[in-house]
């Protein structure tokens, strides 16, 4: 029996295009699906018949009558396969399966410490899916493929992250993750940042379906950033995501962990925020946040400046501002129509987020020409990255 890995592979270029337009945009009837392929009625039979021998287009359902027979709806099967998901991203990682339409069946997620090295990280991976495929959301549904979001620099195509900071566990330089996952699970993975991931799933599936140029970004421990342009993901050399994060915001500002100084990284990541509010505090400023120094951390900051403690409200705000700067420079760069800001940062502080967009709109040359829209957390929210890497492991598929 071939499998359906391979089925989907070796389907021919119509074949793949058929299978794309219903998995964005089925059930559809015959007549719309040759409308937005342009094949003749034979031709779609021939092409669809072996695709739906194999179950990976069902008919769907009957749909709206003009009068005469009703037309049947073809889509893709969403009841007997699944992908795997997986968003690894320094203090958690988070696993989901999901169907081709990227409706998530199933999600777990934990939490990293220093003691999750990477072949911790896989083996827990690994237990909490060898566990879920016998739940009865997912026994009878055959897994297809792994898609993983991680934290760049990687070389995607040998599958190895290269030098990724600020994992708390050593020796995550150089792990052949890919690997790792594909020996364990016995499935084909594919790899990419966690940003393009996310970027790629509110493009397809999310708030930016229909749009051409849209951009995310993710506050957590640092600022990750993914961008569509005209379509197509806008890819940098060795896959990292940070760049934008080490863009320069004040040439005289504060040493960034690159060597480089004023970074926005420096002022607008959540260890940035913390780093910045300690170092005010021990200067002698005083905050209302009833803990010890050490304990505070960026939601008790984010909490406390929306509740009138000063120095919590200015490092937030100084944080936005420079933040939206920076936004401001990329809007200018790339013209996105939307920008999805989210991330544990955005998610616990409005405050944030709002002078973030007000800063942008304020700066930017552009916004006051054309429309851009911001949103907060996007459609996938936390499961943008797990959900992402899925679907470009099915977009890898019905490419290859
Ligand atoms: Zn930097």
């Amino acid at each position: 029996m071939t499998k359906v890995i391979d089925t989907l592979k070796n389907m021919n270029r119509d074949g793949k295009n058929i299978f794309s337009i219903l998995q964005k945009n089925g059930p559809l009837t015959k007549a719309q699906i040759m409308d937005l392929t342009k094949l003749k009625l034979t031709t779609l039979n021939r092409i669809i018949k072996p695709i739906i021998d194999e179950k990976l287009i069902v008919e769907a359902s009957i749909g709206e009558s003009t009068g005469g027979r009703r037309p049947s709806l073809y889509d893709v099967n969403m009841t007997d396969y699944a992908f795997i998901g997986i968003d690894i991203s320094r203090i958690y990682t988070q696993v989901i399966f999901a169907d081709f339409k990227l409706n998530i069946i199933h999600k777990e997620r934990f939490s990293m410490d220093s003691s999750y090295s990477p072949e911790k990280t896989v083996d827990r991976i690994t237990d909490i899916c060898k566990n879920a495929i016998h739940m009865a959301e997912l026994m009878n549904k055959e897994l297809i493929a792994v898609g993983l979001g991680t934290v760049g620099p990687m070389d995607i195509y040998k599958g190895i992250m290269k030098s990724p900071a600020n994992f708390m566990s050593k020796g995550w330089t150089g792990t052949p993750i890919k690997e790792m996952l594909q020996k364990n699970l016995n499935l084909e993975v594919y790899m990419d940042n966690g940003a393009n991931a996310a970027v790629t799933v509110e493009y397809l599936f999310g708030y930016g379906k229909n749009l051409k140029n849209i951009a995310y970004f993710n506050f957590g421990i640092g600022i990750r950033t993914g961008a569509i342009s005209d379509g197509n993901i806008v890819r940098t050399i060795n896959d990292a995501e940070d760049a934008f994060a080490h863009m320069v915001i004040d040439v005289d500002g504060e040493k960034c962990i690159c060597g480089n100084y004023g970074c926005v990284e420096c002022y607008s990541s959540i260890k940035s925020i913390t780093k910045n509010f300690k170092k005010r505090i021990a200067m002698g400023e005083s905050t209302k946040i009833q803990k010890s120094i050490d304990d505070i951390n960026y939601i008790d900051i984010s909490l406390a400046a929306q509740n009138g403690d000063n120095v919590s409200e200015e490092v937030i705000k100084k944080a936005a501002e420079i933040f939206g700067t920076g936004l401001s420079n990329f809007i200018n760069l790339l013209n996105p129509e939307l920008i999805i800001l989210s991330g544990p940062l955005i998610m616990v502080s409005e405050l944030f987020y709002k002078i973030s967009v007000a800063t942008a709109k304020q700066k930017c040359y552009l916004s006051k020409h054309s429309n851009i829209f911001f949103n907060r957390g996007g459609y996938f929210k936390e499961n943008a990255i797990s959900a992402g890497a899925a679907a470009m492991a099915i977009e890898n598929l019905l490419r290859e």
